[in-house]
């Protein structure tokens, strides 16, 4: 039996853990003991993270739609075709008629390279991924706040905490291990501030629960620095050294009195009083936060009010403080980092800034485009001809999915490569079938920018391939060589490149659980926590607007409020979760949680069949019948596809990030047959 030292290939915790094996296969998974994230533990994920790597479903030939069905093809007929079809649409119609998603589940070196094809082969800008759907609120907001939008501190450090302010992040289910140490800390004695409509899990830990209504955060936020303002718990002297735009700030907080928050927020006002006092007393307070934040049309502007309330009360730049966003998938964050998105190189370099693009052109040796490309969101709503899909699976993800369905079915081209048939393949042209997590070698980052080595455990089944050698047999077809003897010469080009991950080499990764960027150079030893003596931006700015409410709420067509979201026992779109059978035991079936009040008016009985709409579409579930979900709401998890939640979100998007409100929409509900 063999051990191989690698990472979760789920959520953003980035835990380490042991793939064990056998003659070529893989017999089962333990902890790392020390690592610094899960110290000996994992949640069911991440016990169960091999069964789907060696399921029968999984990819292991290409193959070319023909007739209507899918065939077996070579890797050499597959690759022509794909290049063949991408250079035509490019020559026909232009580079910016072709749309590239890469992928949050694959490593920092692919998610580089798929940036590299997109620019220097394909020659646009019209790159994006899931981010767009979880995080690009946190990138616009934290920028503009700080210049930087990462989380800010580090998981080891919240058993230390004395305060923890969560707000929008249902922590122990989504990130199980950053959960394990927030209730460490409480153990400790730290208080603990939960802001969510629904009961979670945490809530029960809580000493204040601020109960708002769904998408009313900025009103909630702006009422407690409110507070903190009028009882003169400002941190003056960090506001006066470290920040700018602090006066029409206060102005605008003067709108926000608690009895104000009380009424656009259903909190009560003395509740709100005494969170701001609880949050903004305590020296080492940290504040979290996640997609219950980021995820709606207002999400920049929620961003931004939590930078706000960590400015105000000085939790930043130091030890157990700070502002940290909880990413969701396993490398979201690196392929932030890594530059796949519409307006940033790796390492967020605008394209748009000619120095930054003189510096890539000069290293590929290509001409780049210098205008932002399309954000994922815009390529499926009309922007492009043509798309090559990696580890992604928007037919299922995305809102208003049958809109998304039909925006695919209408491309010219469509290359999908992943490791399983998933929706989105069923429209696609050509399938590639790529090495998952554990076949393949290269870095993930995980949400406290730990930069950390995964290691190859066993070969891909048949002819699937990693994606990074994928991308590079490609990319030479279309006249942009890419060679590289291992993923540790692309990390290598990585460090050239990108002065965040200057340091992060293979070798320096192998010692030890990886580095925190900003690691500039290869004698530093990383960054536990950000913006110590100045802001990346140089000072901090107060930028918060007024309260927006959400774009589609109840009415009496649509009486219910719809918010969603996952479960701890499944994962994103289920491609992996429900092919690995103790976790598919737990929740088979998509349950929508629905208050008792609520179930009793409508006549509905725990576990009945019920039909919910919106103005977008229709599913049928089952109800869980909970107070943990208020009066008026509905609670749905999106993993199901026969009951995809997304058919009935709401596509509207947040202005500047363009990330839709999959948080709030309004639907009807009724009891099913
Ligand atoms: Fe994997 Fe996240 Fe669970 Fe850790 S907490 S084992 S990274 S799913």
């Amino acid at each position: 039996m063999e051990k191989f030292l690698t990472v979760c290939p789920y959520c953003g915790c980035g835990c380490g853990l042991y793939l064990h094996t056998e003659g070529g296969r893989i017999t089962g998974v333990s902890p790392s003991r020390n690592h610094p994230v899960n110290t000996g533990s994992l949640c069911v994920k991440g016990w169960n993270s091999y069964e789907f790597i060696q399921h029968p479903d999984r990819l292991k030939y290409p193959m070319i739609r023909e007739r209507g069905a899918l065939r077996r093809a070579t890797w050499k007929e597959a690759l022509r075709k794909v290049a063949g079809e991408l250079s035509r649409i490019k020559d026909s119609r232009g580079p910016d008629a072709i749309g590239v998603l890469s992928s949050a589940k694959c490593t920092n070196e692919e998610n580089y390279l798929m940036m590299k094809f997109a620019r220097a082969a394909i020659g646009t800008n019209n790159i994006d991924h899931c981010a767009r759907l979880c995080h690009s609120s946190s990138v616009g907001g934290l920028s503009a706040a700080f210049g930087s939008g990462a989380m800010t501190n580090s998981i080891t450090e919240i058993k230390d905490a004395r305060v923890l302010f969560v707000i929008g992040s249902n922590t122990t289910e989504q990130h199980p291990m950053i959960g394990m140490h927030m209730l460490d800390a409480v153990d400790r004695g730290a208080s603990l501030i939960v802001a969510d409509p629904r009961k979670i899990p945490l809530a029960g830990f809580a000493r204040i629960h601020l109960r708002h209504r769904c998408g009313t955060d900025v009103a909630l936020l702006l009422s407690i620095m409110n507070v903190i303002v009028a009882e003169g718990l400002v941190d003056v002297e960090f506001v006066r050294r470290r920040t700018e735009n602090f006066d029409a700030f206060s102005s605008l907080l003067e709108e926000y009195r608690p009895d104000t928050g009380e009424r656009i927020t259903g909190v009560k006002a003395d509740d709100i009083k005494k969170a701001a006092r609880l949050y903004a007393s305590e020296k080492r307070s940290m504040f979290f936060y996640s997609m219950g934040i980021t995820q709606h049309v207002t999400g920049v502007d929620n961003v931004k009010a939590c930078a706000d309330l960590v400015m105000l009360a000085g939790h930043i730049g130091l030890p157990m403080t700070g502002l940290n966003p909880l990413r969701g998938q396993n490398n979201v964050q690196g392929a932030c980092d890594m530059g796949a998105l519409p307006d940033y190189y790796s390492g967020y370099q605008a394209v748009k800034n000619p120095a930054s693009r003189r510096k890539f052109e000069k290293a590929w040796r290509k001409r780049l485009p210098d205008r932002p490309g399309l954000t994922l969101m815009e390529m499926l709503h009309d922007g492009v001809r043509a798309m090559f899909v990696m580890g992604e699976n928007p037919a299922l993800s995305d809102p208003d999915t049958t809109h998304v369905r039909e925006r695919l079915e209408r491309l010219d081209f469509l290359a999908v490569q992943d490791i399983f048939l998933t929706e989105t393949s069923e429209y696609a042209d050509v399938v590639l079938p790529a090495a998952s997590f554990a076949e393949k070698d290269g870095t993930f980052t995980n949400t406290e920018r730990r930069v950390q080595l995964i290691r190859k455990a066993v070969e891909p089944p048949q002819e699937a391939r990693p994606d990074w050698q994928i991308i590079c047999n490609l990319s030479g077809l279309m006249g942009a060589k890419m060679h590289y003897r291992g993923t540790y010469e692309i990390m290598e080009e990585i460090a050239l490149l990108t002065p965040h991950y200057g340091g992060t080499l293979h070798h320096r990764l192998d010692e030890g659980f990886g580095l925190q960027w900003p690691c500039p150079d290869i004698s530093h030893t990383g960054t536990p926590y950000l913006h110590r003596k100045k802001f990346a931006r140089g000072l901090g700015s107060f930028t918060s607007v007024g309260y927006m409410p959400p774009a589609e709420l109840p009415d009496g067509d649509f009486p219910f409020l719809l918010t969603t979201g996952r479960i701890s026992f499944q994962y994103h779109t289920g491609t992996m979760t429900r092919r690995t059978h103790i976790i598919e035991r737990e929740e088979p079936v998509c349950l929508m949680e629905i208050n008792p009040e609520d179930a009793k008016r409508l006549g509905i009985a725990e576990r009945q069949g019920v039909r919910v709409k919106s103005r977008r579409g229709e599913i049928t579930v089952t109800a869980a019948i909970t107070e943990r979900t208020p009066e008026g709401t509905v609670f749905l998890p999106f993993h199901y596809r026969e009951a995809a939640a997304n058919i009935l979100t709401n596509p509207a998007l947040d202005p500047a990030a363009k990330i839709p409100e999959f948080k709030v929409c309004a639907v009807a509900i009724e009891k099913a047959g």
